[in-house]
């Protein structure tokens, strides 16, 4: 039966980087069997303008009839004077909600060919293969109480609360040993329980979820033990699970151990296995328009969504295999690019990448 996948451009970059992405699914529904058909709709700063909010009603309706949903990025200068509740990240937020999406794999993978485009040094990083799990729906960005109040003395405060329940945990916990079960059978669950209740109870359940997998090896972490371990000696790693706020930290650190954030990309999954598929960066304002942001985090992406949401995992074979062929021939975006490769744009790496699907 034909899939369907919405496809949410965004702003800044995002518009120019989801070319390519759609360029893509074109040339493997043209040439290689896929059958998909795409829908394109406004998100985020793009939603504001076309329709007064961040997230139009038609757009959620198309997400939620969607098997896969891909996003460019949103956000850019020209909104961040909005009200809170019509920001571009709203957007992302509202979806991410609405679809249930609470399962968010971040891989950070090292490409031999990129390893001097990282901050550390080669011994450290080469042949890097982590996937971090990141719970996407609860935690301190959801949770209630929330906001600024005003104290009896006249004092504002701050509050937000990180809640989770028992269910939520687990849910992610057997995301993640399913996942472990398809890599490295070792999965480190990140938290801070040795200060916060919210941690204990994580702890708690991810060790009784764990009883069910005994092939996979558990262990613990503290978050800022987890943090100096990423940058000290990352490759222990291989699947990290961990609450919303950690996980969004800890993953934008392992991004940079690859050395572009341009390369790398992220699946947000609900329990039926239909998702949005993402690149981590944002909406670049400082590029867009220019034609030089790296597509492939994006193209990345649609390989993650193949292999996720349309179970078409040959076909991300496919994609993976055209993208590193592409870095060994030496193409690069500037953002990635040194002096003895080639320099391109946007449009050429994605030209290049669609050349590379074939055998
Ligand atoms: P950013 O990721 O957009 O950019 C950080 C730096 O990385 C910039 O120098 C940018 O030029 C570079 N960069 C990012 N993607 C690149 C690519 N594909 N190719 C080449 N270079 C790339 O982060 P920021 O500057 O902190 O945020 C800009 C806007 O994006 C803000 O409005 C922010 O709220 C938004 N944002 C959106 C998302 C999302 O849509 N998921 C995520 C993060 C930030």
């Amino acid at each position: 039966m034909t899939k369907k996948i919405l496809v949410l451009p965004g702003d800044g970059i995002g518009p120019e980087i989801v070319a390519e992405a759609t360029k893509l699914l074109n040339a493997l529904r043209r040439d290689h069997g896929l059958d998909v058909e795409l829908e394109e709709a406004p998100v985020g700063g793009a939603g504001y303008d076309a329709a007064g909010v961040p997230l139009p009603d038609d757009t959620l309706e198309l997400a939620r009839e969607a098997d896969a949903v891909l996003l460019g990025a949103v956000g850019g200068p020209q909104y961040d004077t909005l009200d809170w509740e019509l920001r571009p990240e709203r957007g992302l937020l509202g979806l991410r909600a609405e679809l249930n999406l609470f399962a968010n794999l971040r891989p950070a993978i090292l490409y031999p060919q990129l390893a001097s485009a990282s901050a550390l040094k080669p011994e450290i990083v080469g042949g890097l293969d982590i996937m971090i799990l990141r719970e996407l729906t609860g935690g301190a960005y959801f949770g209630e109480p929330r906001g600024i109040r005003i104290r009896d003395d006249g004092v504002r405060e701050g509050v937000n609360t990180i809640v989770y329940n028992e269910h939520e945990i687990e849910r992610i916990a057997r995301s993640g040993f399913d996942i472990a079960m398809k890599r490295g059978k070792r999965l480190c669950s990140v938290d801070k329980a040795n200060v916060l209740e919210v941690s204990q109870l994580w702890r708690e359940v991810v060790v009784r979820v764990a009883a069910d997998f005994p092939q996979v090896e558990l262990s613990h972490m503290y978050v800022d033990n987890a943090a100096m371990q990423l940058v000290r000696a990352p490759k222990q790693f291989d699947v990290i699970v961990t609450e919303n706020m950690f996980g969004d930290i800890l993953s934008d650190a392992a991004a940079m151990l690859t050395g572009s954030i341009g390369m790398l990309p992220s699946a947000s999954l609900n329990s039926e296995g239909r998702g949005m598929y993402e690149p981590i960066h944002g909406s670049a304002p400082d590029i867009a328009g220019q034609g030089v942001a790296n597509p492939l985090a994006t193209l990345l992406s649609v390989s993650m969504m193949l292999r996720y949401s349309l179970k078409e995992g040959a076909l991300a074979e496919r994609v993976d295999v055209a993208v590193s062929r592409v870095l060994d021939r030496g193409l690069r975006t500037p953002d990635i690019w040194t002096e003895d490769c080639e320099k391109v744009g946007t449009v050429a790496m994605g030209d290049a990448v669609v050349a590379a699907l074939e055998p």
